[in-house]
């Protein structure tokens, strides 16, 4: 061992930090509007390009920094919102740690202007990897304008690690709803590209909410409220019935900083227990005030998990404070009577009288004839099937050549309302009959979208739905997919589409919920492993139209299905990559009951 040891110096110490405050663009607009609203700015600006790869810039209209100090705020440990140990214990800031500056700086190139009430012009500072590369004077109003260029320079690693700009804006508008929603007093202004995407007046957090979800929240919002000697606790739970198979509006802000703790996630669950479906998330804005003293935000540098000095007693007021609010908010769908009825009706149809939906009626149907071929089954035999098989991959071919073989009077049947069971020769396969039908919708609305030849219904009554800023960003993305799709759809306004048409298997109930899921954001493990857009789409679409695990099938849409799943280019695996289906050998039967 020849090495010596040495303190690292200042620029590789700043880096290692960044690598753990500073993940992605959305951990710089995160620290950089902290900062702002630290500063006891009344608005705030965001300004992003390219997701925030190419510029992220915060101005805001705060303190300012004073000019002696300004240099000073880069390096690493500095800050002006702690003095000694005890402040750590009555903390008011956002920041504390004096560490966000310093990261930034070290791994891109900033640009700072800033003035104090005292100034009379305002500095600029360059510094590009914590070098100081100009000092000068600039006319910048009162507070300071924060703009951080080429993230990741000096680390390539990280550079390639970025996700596609939709990814990395998602994170970003993730962490600007945290810290819009923490603080619904002060204005916030977001634009991406020259775009904008937010327009948040000072408001309430009622309001907030709405601004930012959209209106169609309005009617859902129960209010929380309770004061204990432990914790003020406020906010809003959505009603029951507005709950997500996704995991959506979870927010729990501490003394106005937003914090993720599955503890207090587990309260809020078991309130709501008994009136959620099984694998339905609710959702929920919950402030909770605490003495500092009773919290400790310093165990993780990004400082979003807390420790609570007594969490039961915080679990006990949050679970009783929201199952009271839903007993007296009844939860039950009940008759509106003030809510005016015929604003529900498009203004179009407003006048006209309803007519009968056209109904096809099959004149030759016969009910005392076996087999009638139902309009389920696309025309194409039960014994066409294995003539038309496309052996893709080995493992299919493995599995189903027996298949060939097969006696053509085979009959299929369903298990457990799960499975389709289908007996071949010399062994039998067991199919899932929801990733099987997934599989064949898949390929279906691929296909589509690429060679644009859909079948579309027109809708009886156009629907109207309204979209939240999110909605509208992933409606530009998605609006020539949706269209190749067969949905037909116009901008009302801004926030407003009417849908007039829709892919033809699509239920109209679920219409609304299926352009919702399209437009919005999903897990992240999902959207981060789709290929493209289209493929994101066709998954998703697939998913919410699929026939489910539980749905009783007749024996001709059985076989229907399973005529398609064979027709399928890939058969192993759903579009979520589960496997669609085991074979049991016979052999094996055998063995099993020698
Ligand atoms: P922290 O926020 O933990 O104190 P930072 O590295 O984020 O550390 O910032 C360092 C210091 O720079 C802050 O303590 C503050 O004094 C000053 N500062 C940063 N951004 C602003 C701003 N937008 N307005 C006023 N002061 C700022
Ligand atoms: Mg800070």
């Amino acid at each position: 061992m020849k090495k010596r040891i040495t303190l690292l110096p200042d620029h590789v110490a700043n880096q290692i930090a960044a690598g753990e405050v500073i993940q992605r663009p959305a951990s710089v607009v995160k620290e950089l509007l902290e900062n702002a609203v630290d500063a006891g700015s009344k608005t705030i600006k965001l300004i992003i390009k390219d997701a925030g790869k190419t510029l992220i810039q915060v101005v805001d209209d705060g303190a300012g920094i004073n000019s002696k100090d300004i240099n000073l705020a880069f390096e690493r440990h500095a800050t002006s919102k702690i003095n000694i140990a005890e402040d750590l214990f009555a903390l008011t800031t956002k920041g504390f740690r004096g560490e966000a500056l310093a990261s930034i700086a070290a791994i891109t190139h900033v640009e700072i202007h800033t003035r104090t009430s005292k100034d009379e012009v305002s500095n600029c500072v360059k510094i590009e990897g914590n070098k100081v590369v100009d000092e000068n004077f600039s006319t910048h109003p009162i507070g300071t304008s924060i703009a951080v260029k080429s993230l990741f320079y000096n680390i390539p690693a990280r550079r390639n690690f970025l996700k596609s700009d939709n990814v990395e804006l998602r994170h970003i508008i993730d962490e600007f709803h945290r810290i819009g929603l923490a603080h619904p007093m002060i204005k916030f202004l977001f634009y991406n590209n020259g775009n904008e995407i937010f327009d948040l007046p000072s408001s309430n957090l009622r309001k907030r909410i709405l601004d930012i979800f959209g209106n169609k929240l309005d009617n859902l919002m129960v209010p929380i409220e309770e004061t204990t000697s432990l914790t003020k606790l406020n906010g809003f739970i959505l009603k029951p019935s507005h709950a997500k198979k996704t995991k959506g509006q979870q927010f729990f802000f501490v003394n106005n900083r937003f914090i993720r703790s599955s503890f207090l996630h587990h309260a809020v669950c078991s309130a709501f227990e008994g009136l959620l479906k099984q694998g339905y998330h609710p959702s929920y804005f919950l402030q909770l005030d605490l003495d500092p003293k009773t919290i400790d935000i310093n165990i993780h540098p990004t400082k979003t998990e807390i420790k609570f000095e007594d969490e039961q007693s915080l679990y006990a007021i949050l679970r009783s404070s929201i199952k009271h609010s839903l007993g007296i908010f009844q939860v039950t769908p009940t008759i509106d009577f003030e809510h005016n009825q015929t604003l529900e009706v498009p203004y179009s149809f407003k006048d006209k009288a309803p007519s009968p939906p056209p109904i096809e009626v099959n004149s030759s149907f016969n009910p005392f004839v076996e087999n009638v071929s139902l309009p389920i089954s696309k025309n194409k035999q039960w014994e066409g099937l294995y003539s038309e098989l496309k052996i893709e991959s080995n493992l299919v071919s493995k599995s189903l050549d027996p298949l060939l073989k097969v006696p053509q009077t085979t009959r299929v049947f369903q298990l457990f309302s799960k499975y389709i069971v289908c007996p071949l020769q010399t062994s039998m396969l067991l199919i899932d009959q929801n990733r099987a039908h997934q599989r064949v919708l898949y390929e279906r609305f691929l296909k589509e979208i690429t060679t644009k030849k859909c079948v579309s219904q027109q809708l009886l009554f156009p629907k109207e739905i309204l979209l939240n800023s999110n909605q509208q960003i992933q409606l530009e993305q998605s609006k020539e997919i949706l269209d190749s799709l067969g949905f037909q759809f116009e901008l009302k306004s801004k926030q407003l589409i009417e849908l007039t048409g829709a892919p033809e298997d699509c239920p109209i109930d679920e219409i609304e919920n299926i352009i919702e899921n399209i437009l919005s954001k999903n897990e992240d493990s999902f959207d981060e492993h789709h290929f493209s857009h289209a493929d994101r789409v066709s998954k998703l679409l697939a998913k919410n139209l699929a026939i489910k695990s539980g749905d009783l099938l007749k024996s001709e849409e059985q076989q229907s299905l399973l005529d398609d799943f064979f027709g399928c280019k890939e058969t192993t695996v759903s579009p979520f990559n589960k496997q669609i289906f085991i074979s049991l050998e016979k052999g094996e039967v055998e063995q099993k009951l020698n």
